[in-house]
């Protein structure tokens, strides 16, 4: 049989750059051909060679309800309809931003863009205008998108100003950026002591997905919180994975529950808020908002921002996310997912652990869930390799790199759950020989 994978993946080498738009869809990590997805529906997709997939990728988070949603599909058509983009205001991106601001406290205003990295770009310019200072502070391991000064990783040395991860990223365009190891409460004093008066920003990803899935402490967002506040810098969370995915309120209602009167003050989000469309925003207290254009000198701007067609996917997806019992139900199956897996490891004889919250979760081949990046990459690539594709063999698409989070959707059911715990029962069972 011919393989059309391999046949397309071929053809797009050609001209297109690896063949993807995106790195990490190549299969670089964990090898062999990339899947070319010819549809999907609810918690599956289907490759070139119609070969089904239980999806536990979902476009990297954004599909919270499952693909080809009925209500989503029904408002997205009818958005369609009326008009693809018009460069003018509308009623909907008015709806919308009510929406983010009811379901997050913190935020008294927002702006819409069309992807979490162009709303981490501009959520750092904006504490940057907003407390005339330079310095940001990221944590190794998190990904805030792919603008320059937040594409950078730790120097040598115990928080140190950054060497950029990227060619094309001059050393001085990372010159202000921070990098400190995540959970580290020691270097973040340190960081803040010695150059407290000078930071405009600590952004970070409240549970991280970027290095596979790792929460940050209580105790270390508590300090994050005070010493911000402390030192007059802005605390950032970057939500676009774990907005409207790990709760309604996202990571900051979790952690307001342990840290009484919790808030971040900026707030970046993306994935769910688009339900699948280009979509994302970033939001904060009036004071902060009201520094970006046209009232303020921040510059901000996007030809295809708050989009109405992608507006109509992103309300009609957060209006079916507030459905009573949806967090709950979704929650508890990707519970049973990390429970399955976990289980049947142990009867594997196969070192593996894992993570949730709502509808995203992690999973290790090792003892303990680690803290850091250091630690998430001490994972053998190779074992985790075998085993992503003893899974993708028997039809089942966790994500092919060791270091990214995974998701459930409402679309998966108990039996997908099972059907996936029974293919990784032979898998683990292979990986223990
Ligand atoms: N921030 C986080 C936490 C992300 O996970 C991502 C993407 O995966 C981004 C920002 C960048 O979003 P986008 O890919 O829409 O530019």
């Amino acid at each position: 049989m011919t393989d059309r994978n391999q046949e397309l993946f071929d053809r797009a080498k050609q001209f297109i750059p690896g063949g993807v738009n995106s790195p990490v869809r190549a299969f670089r990590a964990v090898g062999g051909t990339p899947r070319f997805v010819q549809r999907a529906q609810g918690a599956y997709f289907w490759d070139a060679n119609g070969q089904r997939y239980i999806d536990y990728i979902g476009s990297w988070g954004p599909m919270i309800l499952g693909h080809g949603h009925p209500a989503v599909l029904e408002a997205v058509q009818q958005a369609a309809r009326d008009g693809f983009s018009f460069g003018a205001p509308t009623e909907r991106e008015v709806e919308l931003a009510e929406e983010i601001i009811r379901l997050v406290p913190s935020i008294e205003m927002v702006r819409l863009v069309s992807s979490g990295t162009e709303a981490g770009m501009s959520a750092i310019r904006l504490a940057r205008g907003a407390t005339g200072r330079k310095k940001i502070i990221k944590f190794e391991g998190c990904y805030h998108g792919h603008a320059d000064a937040l594409l950078v990783k730790a120097g040598s040395g115990l928080a140190t100003f950054g060497n950029p991860t990227s060619a094309g990223v001059p050393p001085e365009v990372v010159q202000h950026t921070l990098v400190l190891e995540y959970n580290n409460l020691q270097q973040l004093e340190a960081a803040f002591a010695e150059h407290g008066a000078d930071i405009a920003c600590l952004m970070i990803e409240p549970i991280a997905g970027n290095m596979n899935f790792v929460r940050a402490s209580v105790p270390f967002i508590r300090r994050c919180r005070e010493l911000c506040s402390q030192h007059g810098a802005l605390l950032a969370f970057d939500e676009v994975m774990t907005g409207f995915r790990v709760a309604l309120g996202g990571a900051q209602s979790l952690y307001a529950q342990a840290i009484p009167g919790f808030e971040p003050d900026i707030t970046v989000l993306g994935k769910v808020i688009g339900g699948g469309m280009p979509l994302a925003a970033f939001g904060a207290k009036r004071a902060v908002m009201e520094q970006l254009a046209p009232l303020g000198a921040v510059y901000q701007a996007g030809t295809l921002s708050g989009n109405p067609v992608a507006t109509a996917c992103g309300l009609a997806t957060l209006r079916e996310i507030q459905k009573p019992g949806f967090f709950e139900a979704l929650s508890q199956r990707t519970q049973s997912l990390i429970q399955g897996l976990t289980q049947a490891a142990q009867e594997a004889g196969v070192a593996l652990c894992g993570d949730s919250q709502g509808g995203m979760f992690g999973f290790f081949l090792m003892e303990e869930l680690p803290q850091n990046y250091a630690s998430v990459m001490r994972t053998d690539a190779q074992r985790f390799n075998r085993f992503f594709h003893g899974m993708l063999a028997r039809g089942i698409y966790f994500a092919p790199a060791l270091y990214e989070a995974g998701f459930v959707s409402a679309a998966h059911s108990e039996d997908d759950i099972a059907a996936t715990v029974a293919a990784a029962r032979e898998v683990l069972a292979e990986l223990r020989r």
